[in-house]
């Protein structure tokens, strides 16, 4: 087998044995979490125990989010095991595909996004009131105990339960006042899961901008309730108002990329948007000459240990040379050094992902080469039943998972 090129300071990382990013680490939860995906999922999963003892969850999002395991597998496994009885389970799986597909429908509501953050940072920059009250959230020094709790269990461990993370949003929009975009970035920067879809969205939908006027008020007794007693908040909102905003764009159809061919040797390019490209059926009879990764080091702890584990494993199927690549030109060289004619990777999503395109883009065409992007079957049928709200992709579940082959 080709030897690895290393990932330096995977091995200082948060706490993987929580939020498994190998594949090996992720099975295994995966399998010791099965017992629970059904009944007990159902029953218990709002209830938040505290940090060191979310089992009621299966804490598998850092591994979704990255497809160490893909959507696919997960909801095969719970099925298999309880049948219906996985239905909750299964719909938080789709929760996920949903707001991916939302998001690729509408690409403005991610730069806009980046846009308001860049008017928002300078407002911090200027108004002192403004920056000492965000600040005080940002530390957890609001003296709102379920909240300030959960910025230190955030910072300590990188996660935080759904159904804390819906109040923390909450509390941040509509008692603190401050505006969703700073707490969504606030969330993406910390969580071992960043997802720019679930999260952008799920802060969206908690302020009442993903169905509008709908939004979610986090309640006090509500909160000592699921926390078996352990907060009682005082002083939060008794209202929702609802932040200002456009309302959202249309929906537009996804982008197609260009397709893999199958003839063309290529070197695939990892990226933390597919992790378990090598087991993908659609790829199984690709000429492949090298695998690739690039710009590691500006990675945090969790992307490289996850990418680190990728590429082993790509590695081992292909029986290839591997790369970590500074740069994109560094990654055409590599490519057009291996006799590549296209680079293959996984579908680039909205947001960082599809932000590295273009270069990576032109740096291949200077070679000569082409970039194909995989879109797996599991989001080409799921996507456009994501244009509206979340029901009309839940009644299409049972099909969808039929047309997966699943049950
Ligand atoms: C404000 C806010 C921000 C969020 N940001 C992210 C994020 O950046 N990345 C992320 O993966 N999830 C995000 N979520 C969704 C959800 O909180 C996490 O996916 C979930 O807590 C992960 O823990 P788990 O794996 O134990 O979930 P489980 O309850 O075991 O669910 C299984 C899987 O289903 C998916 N899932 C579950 N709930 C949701 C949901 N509400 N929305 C989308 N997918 C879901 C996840 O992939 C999860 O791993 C956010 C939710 C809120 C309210």
């Amino acid at each position: 087998m080709a030897s690895l090129p290393s990932f330096a300071g995977a091995a200082s990382a948060p706490d993987f044995a929580a939020h498994p990013v190998t594949r090996a680490e992720a099975l295994a939860r995966l399998h010791a979490f099965l017992p629970q995906a059904g009944a007990a999922y159902a029953a218990r999963r709002n209830i938040v125990f505290g940090p060191g003892r979310h089992d009621a969850v299966s804490r598998l999002s850092a591994a979704l989010r990255r497809r160490v395991l893909s959507e696919h597998e997960v909801v095969a496994a719970v099925h298999a095991a309880h049948g219906e009885g996985a239905e909750k389970f299964v719909a938080e799986v789709f929760w996920r595909t949903y707001f991916k597909g939302w998001l690729e429908a509408r690409p403005q509501v991610w730069s806009d996004w980046r846009g308001d953050l860049h008017r928002l940072d300078l407002r911090l920059a200027r108004d002192d009131a403004f920056a000492a009250r965000h600040l005080g959230a940002s530390r957890g020094e609001t003296g709102i105990d379920c909240f300030d709790h959960w910025v230190g269990e955030l910072e300590a461990t990188g996660y935080l339960h759904n159904w804390a993370r819906m109040q923390f949003a909450s509390i941040w929009v509509f008692t603190l006042g401050l505006p969703w975009q700073l707490g969504a970035r606030f969330f993406h920067d910390r969580l071992v899961d960043a997802d720019p879809a679930s999260n952008t969205l799920s802060w969206r939908w908690v302020a009442g901008l993903h169905t509008r006027g709908k939004a979610y008020l986090a309640d006090a007794e509500r909160i000592a309730r699921m926390t078996s007693g352990r907060f009682a908040p005082r002083g939060l909102a008794t209202q929702a108002r609802i932040p200002d905003g456009p309302a959202a764009p249309a929906a537009q159809p996804v982008r197609s990329p260009l397709r893999v061919d199958r003839a063309a040797p290529c070197v695939v390019w990892l990226t933390c948007e597919d992790l378990s490209l090598e087991l993908e059926p659609a790829l199984a009879d690709l000429d492949v000459r090298g695998v690739a990764v690039l710009g590691a080091d500006g990675a945090g702890a969790v992307d490289r240990a996850a990418l680190g584990d990728g590429m082993a494993r790509a590695v081992a199927r292909w029986h290839c040379p591997s790369r970590i690549c500074a740069s994109a030109e560094e990654l055409a060289a590599f490519a057009a050094g291996e006799g590549a004619r296209q680079v293959v990777t996984g579908f680039a999503c909205v947001g960082p992902a599809l932000e590295a395109v273009p270069e990576v883009n032109r740096a291949l065409r200077r070679e000569g080469l082409a970039l194909a992007e995989h879109r797996r079957s599991w989001d080409e049928r799921a996507w456009p039943h994501a244009t509206k709200g979340f029901f009309s992709m839940k009644q299409r579940i049972p099909a969808l998972l039929s047309a997966a082959g699943i049950g």
